[in-house]
C-alpha cells in the first residue's frame, strides 16, 4: 500500500474504483482508508495466526519452512486462521499442511499481540496420535527433535521461541506479550 499525499494506490474492494483516501470518518478516531467514490470505509484488523507446539510424547515437531519468509529456519506448525475455520480446526489443519501431522489439541500455550505486524497469534499444545509426519510444500525438512536439540538460534520467529519456552516452562494460563523491534523478523506473511 502506497501512501502519498493522504491517498492510496489501493482499488476500492467494493466499487472497483482507484480512488481511496486516508481520513478520519465522522465519530471516529482513527484514519481510515475511505473511497471518495462510493464512500466504503475499509476497516483494517489484525489477523490472526494460530498454532500448536506439537509433540509425539517428549519431542517436538518442528519444521524447517520452505517458503518466504525465513525460508530455511524452523517453526511449529502454524498459519493464518480461515474464515469458517474455529481456532482448533486451524491448528490442526496446519499441522496437517506443513507436516502431515494428525493432531490432538490439549492446552492453550500462549496468546500473542504483535502490534507492530497486526496480528495475533493463538498457540496450543498440540499432540501427535502417531509419530508420523512428512515433509509438504510447505515445509522443507520436518523433525521430532528432543528439546535439547530444540534449533534456539534458528527459529523462524520471536514468537516461536516465546511459545516453545511457556509450552517448556509450563506458565499456566494465558501469555500475552507486545512485540518490540518489528521488521522482517517478526513477520508473518502468506
Ligand atoms: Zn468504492
Amino acid at each position: 500500500m502506497m501512501k502519498e499525499n493522504n491517498e492510496s494506490s489501493d482499488f476500492c474492494s467494493r466499487c472497483g474504483q482507484q480512488s481511496i483516501k486516508f481520513l478520519v470518518p465522522t465519530n471516529d478516531n482513527r484514519e481510515r482508508k475511505v473511497c471518495h467514490h462510493c464512500h466504503f470505509i475499509h476497516y483494517e484488523n489484525p489477523k490472526v495466526v494460530v498454532g500448536a507446539v506439537t509433540t509425539y510424547e517428549d519431542k517436538f515437531l518442528l519444521c524447517k519452512r520452505a517458503i518466504e519468509p525465513q525460508l530455511g529456519l524452523w517453526t511449529y506448525p502454524a498459519g493464518f486462521l480461515e474464515n469458517d475455520e474455529s481456532l482448533e480446526e486451524g491448528a490442526k489443519r496446519e499441522a496437517f499442511e506443513e507436516a502431515f501431522a494428525e493432531i490432538d489439541i490439549s492446552h492453550l500455550v500462549g496468546v500473542y499481540s504483535l502490534t507492530r505486524i497486526n496480528q495475533v497469534h493463538i498457540i496450543y499444545a498440540g499432540t501427535m496420535r502417531k509419530p508420523d509426519y512428512q515433509v509438504s510444500v510447505e515445509s522443507s525438512e520436518v523433525l521430532l527433535l528432543d528439546r535439547v536439540d530444540i534449533p534456539w538460534e534458528s527459529l523462524a520467529f520471536p514468537v516461536i521461541k516465546w511459545a516453545l519456552e511457556a509450552y517448556i516452562t509450563n506458565v499456566p494460563g494465558v501469555v500475552e506479550r507486545k512485540s518490540s523491534g518489528g521488521g522482517l523478523d517478526e513477520a508473518w506473511m502468506r
